[in-house]
């Protein structure tokens, strides 16, 4: 790195920490970022400033948003009696993607994982609980990956709502095990919806 000067192994640096850029890609971005007008750079880096100020979690779904409540929360066309169970905002988009699904979502900005020290309240699980009472839910579907994490958070949930007399779906695994469902082709993830079992 000595050969670079300072702002230039800085820029480096950064983009090396993005995820699936290496060393080699992080240096190619440095220098595409150095052949740009100012004002491209400018606009690169407010963009990046500007979604770290303005998006925060929906106040129902905790999908991102930058609003009080996410779009798909605010879509009266959408069927409001279904929930989709999913681990991140990622999810939301890969599910969308299929366009199969019609009802809400739930995200729960992680998994129950006692290796890690996440438990259940380190989830967004109290704010799935408030929902039942504010809104006639009929169907759950557990979205979760199909990851032993995944698998453990899709079961704990399910225990904990079916008293509620609602009735819980799991998306089937026409997935591998251990995937993760943001990288799924639409084709897989609408199967694996189409085919969810209950619970
Ligand atoms: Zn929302």
């Amino acid at each position: 790195m000595d050969y670079y000067a300072l702002p230039i192994a800085n820029l480096i640096e950064q983009f090396s920490k993005l995820p699936g850029i290496g060393r080699k890609s992080a240096q190619r971005l440095a220098f595409f970022v150095l052949e740009m007008d100012r004002e491209e750079a400018i606009r690169l880096s407010q963009a990046i400033i500007e979604a770290k100020d303005k998006i925060k979690f929906c106040n129902v779904c905790g999908n991102f948003t930058d609003s009080d409540k996410c779009t798909i929360c605010k879509d009266n066309t959408r069927d409001r009696k279904t929930i989709c169970i999913v681990e991140g905002p990622r999810d939301v988009v890969a599910m969308e993607r299929t366009r199969e699904y019609k009802g809400l979502y739930h995200v729960l900005h992680g998994t129950i994982s006692p290796m890690d020290n996440i438990g259940p309240s380190d989830l967004n699980i109290k704010g799935l609980l408030e929902r039942f009472k504010e809104e006639e839910i009929k169907e759950v579907i557990l979205a979760t990956n199909p990851t032993v994490e995944g698998e453990a958070t899709a079961l704990y949930i399910s225990k904990l709502i079916k008293p509620l007399g609602v009735k819980v779906t799991r998306i089937a695994h026409g997935i591998p095990v251990g995937g993760d469902l943001e990288y799924f082709d639409e084709v897989t993830l609408a199967k694996a919806m189409y085919n969810r079992t209950e619970m």
